[in-house]
């Protein structure tokens, strides 16, 4: 079966060049069109691009030619990292075009008829392609929610599965990789935590309703921006549904699986959850790679005096949070009959 030919737009960015990372020995998807600003549209890849991360730029990218992120491109699906602020438009015009959108951006996430999917939580959102005649051959947008939701809402998933969440309570330190590059001053970082990072908290409450969890339930998140390179990590109280042990609450996290286990979707990793027992875990050098990027890590689960329960959790945010959460929303597109294989 030939790959599917994917454009990546926003490909010269932070999420874009893990795109392009994650894509080079894929089976199923083949990187076949690259798109960026005006400061890049003309430029070879390797010219326009300043990869940073390790190793070498995939050597099929670095001669094809960055083109305007504008319809039509040379591929059959569009994978999306436009900074939010442009790429409400951009997108809307590839779905228009017949083009399957699949976006990290934030432009979209809360429009009635596009998912916002995170498969393990809630793979029943994709019916929303199916209402709107979406899909199966015609444009559509797929979105995947906010890096630090994704995290936070796959630890909670299995929690208000058995337990029920009634309120939950989170503070994050978010890595600088979330704020692309070139990011935050270092001069602001050094030596320092940034209580702000714009418009994250009310981001969170993009799944503090129906939309990823099926029960909604309060969120409180205080977001801070620390000197770490990749991994965010969130300190989470929850008050659940019911008295649970601690143990009972770790058996839930480590027994949880998803659809994209079931069907072996190729990014799905094979725990999405790892509870690790050492008091000092999780940390974000020693456990960000979990499950290839894909895993989420907990610890430090215990009681807790104020809600109930308390624990942490960290993440990758540039592979579990954007571009391998895209390219997972991909693989169950393509397993469900709305991406079409190519022969
Ligand atoms: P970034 O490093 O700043 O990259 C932005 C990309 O968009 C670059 O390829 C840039 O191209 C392109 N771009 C900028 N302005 C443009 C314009 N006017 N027209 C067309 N292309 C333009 O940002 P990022 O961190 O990769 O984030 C990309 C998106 O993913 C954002 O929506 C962000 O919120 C979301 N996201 C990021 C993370 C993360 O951890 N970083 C996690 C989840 C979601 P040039 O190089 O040509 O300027």
């Amino acid at each position: 079966m030939g790959r599917i030919r994917t454009g990546v737009l926003g490909a010269t960015g932070t999420v874009g060049q893990r795109l392009i990372a994650l894509l080079e020995h894929h089976p199923q998807f083949a990187v076949t069109a690259l798109a960026a600003s005006d400061r890049s549209e003309g430029k070879r890849y390797a010219a326009a691009c300043s990869w940073r991360l390790p190793g070498e730029m995939p050597a099929l990218v670095r001669s094809m030619i960055v083109q305007a992120p504008r319809p039509p491109l040379d591929c059959d699906i569009v994978l999306s990292s436009l900074p939010s602020d442009i790429a409400g438009p951009i997108e809307q015009d590839f779905a228009n075009a017949g083009y399957p959108v699949i976006s990290n951006s934030a432009s979209h996430r809360m429009d009635e008829h596009v998912p916002l999917l995170l498969p393990e939580a809630n793979p029943e959102h994709l019916a929303l392609l199916d209402c709107d005649g979406g899909g199966r051959g015609r444009g559509f947008i797929v979105t995947n929610p906010n890096c630090s939701t994704i995290m936070i809402a796959l630890t909670l998933a299995p929690l208000a599965a058995r337990f029920g969440v009634e309120a939950v309570v989170v503070t994050t330190l978010q890595a600088l990789s979330g704020a692309g590059y070139p990011g935050v001053a270092a001069l602001d970082i050094t030596d320092n935590v940034l209580p702000f990072i714009p418009n994250e908290e009310e981001k969170m409450g993009h799944w503090n309703g129906t939309r990823i969890e099926p029960a909604p339930f309060p969120v409180s998140a205080q977001c801070h921006r620390v000197n770490v390179m990749d991994g965010h990590t969130a300190a989470i109280r929850a008050k659940l549904g019911r008295s649970a042990e601690v143990a009972e609450l770790e058996d839930a996290f480590t027994s949880f699986r998803g659809l994209p286990q079931e069907l072996k979707l190729q990014s799905a990793p094979e725990r999405p959850i790892v509870v690790r027992a050492e008091p000092d875990r999780p940390q974000p050098r020693l456990d960000r790679d979990a499950g290839g990027g894909m895993s989420v890590t907990v610890g430090r689960v215990a009681r807790d005096e104020v809600l109930g329960h308390r624990f942490v959790a960290l993440s990758h945010n540039t592979i579990r949070g954007a571009a391998g959460a895209a390219i997972l929303n991909a693989e169950l597109l393509v397993a469900r009959g709305h991406i079409p294989t190519r022969p």
